[in-house]
């Protein structure tokens, strides 16, 4: 099997008040974990397809690979994204590049936001580093893989499905977004930031 969940960077009770410990260790456990099997077993059924020569069902697992695949992916950032520790703003080249290509922080804070509240339907929003013009991009992402552009490289991604966050928060969308971040790891989102942009794209 090629994908495996990881193990939580934190205890379950560790972003309270922020994020309450059932409501993240059931997105955890139960949400993050179906999208790890159902990357494995969508690759399984490719396997099988590839040996009897049957493509008949190709189209759908590819859907299936991609959508499983996905939100392994941005789990996976989303849970180093956060930490008991966080909070508060970048600072360094993070900074300074958010503050060329958003005008402040607070204008990129707001846009993320937004593009996160506003999600149609279940998605994420997401602080993503676009290769082609070297630059900081907010994506308004559908499901775990629609609306992206193509080669950029997600930094920081908010989770705004309802499993997210109705345990919590109901219907207040808005409440949890702002209360991440509260706990947003500042430290983490520069790393992936120096490793995206040593990606480009020719
Ligand atoms: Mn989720």
């Amino acid at each position: 099997m090629s994908y495996t969940l990881p193990d939580l960077p934190y205890d379950y009770s560790a972003l309270e008040p922020h994020y309450q410990a059932e409501n993240l260790q059931i997105h955890h456990d139960k949400h993050h974990a179906a999208y790890v099997s159902g990357a494995n077993s969508t690759e399984e059924r490719l396997s099988e397809a590839r040996e009897k020569g049957d493509f008949a069902n190709l189209v759908g697992l590819e859907k299936t690979l991609a959508f499983n695949i996905s939100g392994h992916m941005l789990h996976s950032i989303f849970w180093k994204n956060m930490s008991p520790d966080g909070g508060g703003a970048p600072e360094g080249e993070l900074a300074a590049a958010i503050q060329e290509h958003f005008g402040s922080f607070d204008a990129f804070k707001a846009q993320l936001t937004q593009a996160a509240v506003l999600v149609q339907g279940s998605g994420w929003g997401a602080l993503s580093w676009e290769p082609l013009g070297q630059r900081l991009i907010v994506q308004q992402i559908y499901d775990h893989h629609a609306n992206l552009a193509n080669g950029s490289t997600p930094l920081l991604v908010i989770d705004v499905w309802e499993h997210a966050y109705y345990l919590q928060y109901r219907n207040m969308r808005a409440d949890f977004v702002n209360a991440i971040w509260n706990v947003i790891n500042w430290p983490d989102i520069a790393a992936r930031f120096e490793a995206a942009r040593k990606n480009s794209i020719n």
